[in-house]
């Protein structure tokens, strides 16, 4: 895989193929090439890398998020981020709490949270 588009999704098996560090210089590339304006391009790639992952491994609660944010007029990347601002929740809340190796419980929470997901709750900024 050369480029990322976040506009399409990438084809599962040649973004499974890359490496962590790749998936997010295609990201970061993508970003700088269409000028977007971020203030931390590598953290941004890093989530965009965490949601694609998911969508690649058919992780069904961030599927049906996607279709659904779709649905209701995002478009694929802003859906992405959408999906990547519930997970950056989600990491904040691991590090924060001091968890005693729930991990089945934390990620049950991050799921929730994914099938709560509005465009309406993402722009509030509510999740
Ligand atoms: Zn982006």
């Amino acid at each position: 895989m050369e480029e990322y588009n976040p506009g399409c999704a990438p084809e599962p098996e040649s973004w499974l193929e890359l490496d962590e560090q790749e998936r997010i210089a295609v990201v970061e590339t993508y970003h700088r090439g269409a000028r977007i304006k971020l203030p931390n391009v590598t953290a941004h790639a890093a989530l965009h890398v965490i949601v694609e992952n998911q969508i690649a491994l058919n992780v069904e609660p961030v599927v049906r998020a996607m279709h659904r944010l779709g649905k209701e007029g995002l478009t694929r990347h802003d859906a992405v981020h959408a999906i990547g601002s519930v997970v950056a929740e989600h990491l904040f809340d691991i590090l924060k709490t001091d968890q005693n190796g729930d991990a089945a419980t934390s990620q049950a929470r991050y799921y929730a949270a994914v099938e709560r997901l509005t465009v309406a709750s993402w722009r509030n900024g509510e999740h």
